[in-house]
């Protein structure tokens, strides 16, 4: 059976040692969240953000803009954010409003500030290893592993999925901590073979528990980074799966992350640790 990665302990620690570090060192730390519109998954997402901030010590301003709100609006409050030296992170919640051109609004935020990593300044400078914010998702899972004591040097990584907030940062990450690296995708073929070479497989595909023992070689480590709600109703109480089918892959790994419980609240610790880098010294998460 495989030992279970606890994402909830593992983020906690995280979010403790940020909140210890504000308040030795006496800092004052501040984050500026904007929302833009009334999608209800975005306002959940803001009001944990907000309150992760508020356990740790660190400020957390929310600007909350209508659904019509013009792109160049938008640009113009990041622009007083990014002049604001007493905001150290800025973080627009997605996804935005059709009107609103998401890059461009990305891109206007300070990389200095760019705590979510997203920017193709953030994204550049970890491609070539400088400094800079890396995607809190890809992040968390490697402090996830760390925290476990799972080596990573010269063990095989299957990756799947080669998005831009997951996929593509956590090949990077992974390369950076001296893995052979294989990113798998909708194109891939073979798939469950390509797996089956992993030591540690990470699971960033969007689709409820498609991953079963059948791409899992015995003893590997898996890391499942989805989330999906379900209908209670239907699935014996749960209201959330990840990408892997847990109950058939746990017996074949021997280590697995848990969905809910694994890397999701690692997400929003990253956020934070990400906030605190940047108030300290102009940012490099890991
Ligand atoms: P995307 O939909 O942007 O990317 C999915 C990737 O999976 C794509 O690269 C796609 O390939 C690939 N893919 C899709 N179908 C298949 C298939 N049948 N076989 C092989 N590859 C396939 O998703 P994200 O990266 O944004 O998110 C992935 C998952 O992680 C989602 O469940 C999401 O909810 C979750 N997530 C969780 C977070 C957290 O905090 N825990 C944060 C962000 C995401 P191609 O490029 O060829 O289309």
């Amino acid at each position: 059976m495989a030992k279970i990665i606890d994402g909830k302990k593992i983020s906690s620690e995280i979010r403790e040692e940020v909140r210890e570090t504000i308040e030795k060192q006496g800092l004052s730390v501040t984050l500026a969240v904007i929302l833009v519109g009334d999608d209800p998954a975005s306002r959940v997402y803001v009001g944990n953000k907000k309150k992760a901030c508020e356990y740790c010590g660190i400020r957390s301003l929310t600007f909350e803009l209508k659904a019509d709100t013009t792109e160049q609006s938008l640009l113009e409050l990041i622009r007083r954010l990014n002049e604001d030296s007493s905001v150290n992170g800025i973080l627009v919640q997605l996804p935005l409003p059709p009107q609103i051109h998401t890059e461009s609004v990305i891109e206007a935020i300070d990389p200095k500030k760019d705590v979510d990593g997203f920017s193709r300044a953030s994204v550049g400078a970890l491609s070539i290893g400088a400094k800079g914010f890396v995607s809190c998702t890809p992040a968390g899972v490697i402090q996830l592993l760390k925290r476990s004591g799972i080596e990573m040097e010269g063990k095989e990584c299957v990756i799947i999925g080669r998005s831009n907030i997951v996929g593509k940062p956590m090949a990077m990450l992974m390369l950076r901590e001296n893995a052979t690296v294989t990113v798998a995708h909708s194109r891939t073929k073979e798939l469950k073979s390509v797996c089956k070479r992993a030591d540690i497989l990470i699971v960033a595909v969007g689709k409820p528990r498609m991953v079963n023992h059948e791409y899992v070689k015995e003893g590997a480590v898996v890391i499942d980074v989805g989330i999906h709600r379900l209908d209670p109703s239907e699935n014996n109480g749960k209201t959330l799966c990840g990408d892997v089918d847990f109950e058939d892959v746990e017996s074949h790994a021997s280590f697995i992350t848990p969905v809910p419980g694994g890397v999701g609240p690692m997400t929003i610790a990253m956020l934070m640790k990400n906030v605190l880098e940047s108030a300290m010294e102009g940012g490099n998460a890991l």
